[in-house]
């Protein structure tokens, strides 16, 4: 026997225990339970078993052939069919899903109400609860006005009853969702003159226990359009998370949480205009370094050969250096970089023409310094174990090219 079907608010009990089983996991049956079995979007309850003196807490609750399991740590010896047990729900986690699941019955009249958009799906996760409208699009203007009639209707704190009527009563009825398989006897979740709907959850006695409902974020998804929501006890933790997040962001920048969107948005502008400019003082850098450099470079046999370690600039600026280097009008040259600053790392490039092969003289390079990388012919990077294999490692691969 169900008893949470004819009341939502009893969480002490007595039964019998019907069935013990050990295998896949411990559980036992009852002859009769307040424990609501995961059904129907609705999770289960959880609370404890007390039998001859000792409290077994019941950790899952499912449905199974037309059997409640209730699956605990262990089943003692003493836990044998016939037991007398004391059952407890644990209260604050039953009403919070009672919260969720009356607030999402409200929710979903009021989007049919309203736009004549029917909820095909309802799920209840540990911190949010989504409904599947089946609709093309919601524009936030229309969830805004079901949150508003839904938040009416929990003020106005309307009686939630629960009715037991045939499937022939209920087509009369006109109740909002009817299910899929014929039964002799249905149960009806009645919110007075609001919204009739056939449901085996537990669920508030008001309205206005179901507490503020709130719509946190609208997604398209494949079957329709989804509505992320929170009802009462979660509704106020969610809210209180939103400001201690705002409020950190407005302190890192002085303002007012409200002013936030557009503090965000100049900060955004001025971080890309920045790294813009960074880029083009980076490459005239680069062109101001390449030119010194082959100034100071003398021509040997038609090429120039410019070996220089930069331990403060990375890997993306010497490369940058490496190509105006090789790609200088007029100029034939050989780059041979290091860049110490990051992971140290070595580029080669050579001006195309040249009949050096960049790829194969890094491998050389990083053959005894134990790096990796490669490369094509005119240019090549990779990286070393550290700093002073820089210098080394240049010098010995410059020789090579006399
Ligand atoms: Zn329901």
């Amino acid at each position: 026997m169900r008893l949470y079907y004819t009341d939502s608010f009893l969480t002490e009990f007595d039964a019998e225990v019907v069935e013990v089983s050990s295998t896949p996991r411990p559980a036992v049956v009852l002859d009769r339970t307040a424990f609501y079995p995961t059904s129907g979007g609705q999770v289960f309850d959880t609370g404890s078993l007390e039998a001859s003196g000792v409290r077994l807490p019941v950790l899952e609750v499912a449905e199974q052939d037309d059997r409640i399991l209730h699956y605990l740590d262990a089943t003692p010896a003493e836990l044998r069919s016939g037991t007398r047990v004391h059952g407890s729900i644990d209260l604050p986690r039953r009403r919070d899903h009672m919260q969720q699941h009356s607030g999402q019955h409200v929710l979903s009249a009021a989007f049919i109400r309203l736009f004549d958009m029917p909820t095909v799906s309802f799920h209840m996760g540990d911190e949010v609860c989504t409904i599947d409208l089946d609709t093309k699009s919601a524009m936030a203007e229309q969830v805004e006005r079901a949150e508003d009639l839904a938040n009416q209707v929990v003020m106005e704190d309307r009686p939630v009853e629960i009715r037991f009527v045939s499937v022939e009563e209920a087509r009369g009825l006109g109740v909002r969702k009817l299910p899929p398989v014929e039964r002799e006897q249905l149960r009806l979740i009645d919110i007075h003159e609001f919204d009739l709907t056939a449901c085996g959850g537990t669920h508030v006695g008001r309205t206005g226990q179901i507490g503020a409902i709130l719509v946190r974020k609208i997604e398209k998804v494949r079957q329709g359009v989804r509505v992320e929501f929170v009802c009462g006890g979660r509704a106020i933790a969610a809210s209180r998370r939103d400001l201690a997040a705002l409020n950190g962001a407005a302190s890192v920048l002085s303002a007012h949480i409200w002013e936030l969107p557009q503090q965000v948005r100049k900060l955004a502008d001025e971080c890309k205009a920045a790294r813009k400019l960074r880029s083009e003082l980076l490459n005239e850098l680069a062109e101001l370094h390449a030119s010194r450099l082959l100034q100071e470079t003398p021509e040997e046999n038609g090429f120039r050969v410019v070996v220089k370690v930069f331990p403060d600039r990375d890997l993306e600026f010497v490369k940058l250096l490496a190509q105006k280097l090789v790609r200088t009008t007029g100029q034939r040259s050989v780059a041979l970089l290091g860049s110490g600053e990051g992971s140290p790392a070595l580029v080669f490039a050579q001006t195309a023409g040249l009949p050096y092969d960049m790829g194969t003289l890094m491998k050389e390079a990083l053959a005894q310094s134990g790096g990796r990388g490669g490369g094509t012919k005119d240019m090549a990077q990779g990286g070393v174990a550290s700093v002073e294999l820089l210098e080394t490692t240049l010098e010995r691969i410059r020789s090579k090219l006399r």
